[in-house]
């Protein structure tokens, strides 16, 4: 990637100058300059340019000619908020480890923060990575763009990775982007389904398509590295046999202009409005148009709470004001994995189901025999959810005592 002027077609506007968030063109006779050393090809110029003088130019990998057989391994980037890693991480190097067997190569966790970061690293080996490389400095402390992306983009550069996996969080989905321009690869966003191609052995990344009616699988076969980002939920983590007392931890130097700092955290306030936390609930009570009422969800609530569990809705419900949308489930809502998912008038249409199939078991109350939710449903009730889900809760509130 690079970038210019076209110093035939520049007006001298100064418009870009001002648009520039890295203070990185300024005005030389009349004419816009770029310092390249501070630019981040960022883009912000060239669509404010009404003149067209500034083009961004992408290095083009003609099909088959690049040499992609220097690119070896699969990295999972290691998100943390102040040093607690996100589970997305684990569940991504459980999957990774898998996807290695087929490509017999080693998995890497690639880890930046401050030096206390240290700290977390014998669990990333625990869960499969092979080898973490590490980059730490103070300014890393918290995933802030300008910084984290020079520094992975240049460990790419380094040690050309094959694949590369990141969570599809709001931090994975800011950073996947801007490293997959960087370094001109593909970049399959949302992620449900990886897998190694037997033959070509190429990554085949599945996600939902044209609104989750057809499910795509995504191929890059001439750049690398083969990019996804993946929800979290849709994988499982699972503790790998025996690892952990392998320690291989590569250090990198971290890059980082003074450009790159022009974003300051100054303070972290957490959102107080969100009160569940539905990845992380091991049983899950749901509730879909089929409840018929606003007020339906008392009913809901009450079964999840005999439960000990979290209240879940179908996007209907959220779109109709009944619940809020830090309860939807689905494409456009979270993906969840719980031990028991009770789906309550809930149709199950395939937006619904990418969010919650990975369930372990699914109990599905709908009054329709044809209901696309029973299809995947481990136990069916066919009746009316809004006598079911009383009479449910009653039980179980006799059974407990
Ligand atoms: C781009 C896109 C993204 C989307 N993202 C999501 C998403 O993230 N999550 C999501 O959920 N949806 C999503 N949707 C919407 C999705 O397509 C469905 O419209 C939605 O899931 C339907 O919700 P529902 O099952 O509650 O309602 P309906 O489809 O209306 O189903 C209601 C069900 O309740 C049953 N029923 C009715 N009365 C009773 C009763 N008394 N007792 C028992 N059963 C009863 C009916 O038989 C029916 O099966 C998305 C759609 C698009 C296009």
């Amino acid at each position: 990637m690079g970038i210019k002027i076209l110093q035939d077609k520049c007006a001298g506007c100064t418009l870009c100058v001002k648009a520039c968030p890295f203070g990185a063109i300024k005005m030389e006779t009349k004419k816009a300059v770029i310092d390249l050393t501070a630019c981040t090809l960022c883009g912000a110029c060239v669509s404010t340019c009404k003149f067209n003088a500034i083009e961004l130019i992408k290095e083009e990998a003609k099909s088959g000619t690049a040499d992609l057989s220097s690119y070896k391994n699969i990295w999972v980037f290691i998100e943390h908020h102040l040093g607690e890693i996100n589970p997305v991480s684990y569940e991504l190097l459980t999957e990774a480890k898998k996807l290695s067997e087929d490509l017999k190569c080693e998995v890497a966790a690639v880890l930046l923060g401050d030096e206390k970061i240290e700290n977390g690293i014998d669990e990333l080996f625990s869960y499969g990575a092979d080898k973490v490389y590490l980059s730490t400095h103070a300014e890393f402390k918290e995933y802030r763009t300008a910084p984290y992306t020079r520094t992975i983009t240049e460990m790419i550069k380094k040690f050309k990775p094959e694949i590369f996996l990141i969570g599809a969080t709001t931090t994975g989905r800011d950073l996947a982007a801007r490293l997959a321009i960087r370094v001109n690869a593909g970049l399959t966003a949302d992620c449900t389904g990886l897998s190694i191609d037997p033959k070509k052995k190429i990554l085949n990344q599945t996600r939902p398509a044209f609104g989750g009616n057809i499910m795509a699988t995504i191929i890059s076969p001439n750049h690398r590295p083969q990019m996804a980002t993946v929800r979290p939920k849709v994988f499982k983590r699972i503790k790998c046999q025996g690892a952990g007392a392998k320690v291989d931890i590569i250090k990198f130097d971290p890059v980082i202009n003074k450009e790159d700092l022009v974003v300051k955290i100054l303070g972290l306030i957490k959102d107080e409005s969100i009160k569940v936390n539905l990845q992380e609930a091991e049983i899950i009570v749901s509730g879909g148009r089929g409840i018929s009422d606003p007020k339906n969800f008392k009913m809901v609530e009450e079964l999840a709470a005999v439960l000990s569990g979290a209240v879940g809705a179908s996007r209907a419900t959220v779109d109709a004001g009944w619940i809020s949308a830090h309860h939807q489930v689905g494409q456009t809502g979270k993906t969840v994995a719980p031990k028991l998912y009770i789906a309550c008038g809930i149709s199950g249409k395939i937006q619904h189901l990418v969010g919650m199939q990975g369930s372990d078991t699914i109990v599905a109350i709908n009054k329709d025999p044809d209901a696309p939710i029973f299809k995947i449903a481990t136990y069916g009730i066919l009746g009316d959810c809004l006598e079911v889900i009383p009479a449910l809760t009653r039980k179980i509130k006799e059974l407990r005592g």
